[in-house]
């Protein structure tokens, strides 16, 4: 009859309607897997990228990274020709440090300076772990005698800080050598910084000087 033939249309329609919305269902599930896998593998990639870049322990570029850094900067100041000054930053007597309080303590010293040198310093210079205890720093568009005060600045409230083993109390400082591009190559910036940092090191410790090109 009619009535058989309706009923039955509407049975199919309403099954059709089941499926359809089952397979959008499991669609959706798949789609939202696939959003998870790429989340995780865009995580994966970060971690890597992390671990090729990144000093595991202040988080501050590597030597790696921050040399680019000082190519990219080098290239950009000859555009532009304006100055930039590079320190290095070495903490004083710091194998006294590890021998004293431990290496976990020095490891501590480590990351307490990184920290300090990200807070103090601007957005737009960049500072990277350049050998155990030695830290590198780009400053853009800054001339000598302003990137030593700045630095000097940040020597003597670092050196302000009192650091602790358990019990006992102390202090550390670093020393920095400060050099200005003067348009030669790397190389021979980061020497004339090296020099500078000699210079402080064998003038007495926790102190800033400069050497001219
Ligand atoms: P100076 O004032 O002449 O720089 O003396 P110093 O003892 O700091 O210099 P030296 O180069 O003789 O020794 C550096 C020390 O830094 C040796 C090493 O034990 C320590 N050091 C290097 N890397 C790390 C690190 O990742 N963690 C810790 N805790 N210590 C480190
Ligand atoms: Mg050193
Ligand atoms: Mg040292």
């Amino acid at each position: 009859s009619l009535e058989e033939v309706v009923a039955e249309a509407q049975a199919a329609v309403l099954q059709m309607s089941a499926e359809q919305e089952q397979k959008a269902a499991r669609l959706e599930a798949l789609l939202r897997r696939q959003e998870e896998a790429t989340r995780k593998l865009e995580q994966h990639n970060k971690k890597l990228l992390d671990l090729a870049s990144k000093d595991p322990l202040t988080g501050l570029d590597n030597r790696r990274v921050f040399n680019r850094a000082l190519e990219t900067e080098m290239d950009r100041q000859a555009r532009y020709d304006q100055g930039f000054s590079l320190l290095i930053v070495d903490m004083d007597y710091f194998k006294k440090v590890n021998d004293t309080f431990g290496h976990p303590i020095g490891d501590r010293i480590l990351r307490a300076l990184s920290m300090f040198l990200k807070q103090r310093l601007r957005k737009t210079d960049h500072i990277g772990r350049y050998g155990g205890e030695e830290f590198a720093i780009i400053m853009p568009d800054t001339r000598e005698s302003d990137a030593r005060t700045v630095i000097n600045d940040i020597r003597e409230r670092f050196a302000e800080l009192t650091q602790s083993a358990g019990d006992r109390e102390f202090h550390v400082t670093f020393s920095c050598g400060v050099a200005r591009w003067e348009g030669e190559a790397a190389s021979s910036l980061c020497e004339r910084a090296d020099q500078a940092l000699y210079q402080a090191k064998t003038t007495g410790r926790n102190r800033v000087e400069s050497t001219a090109a």
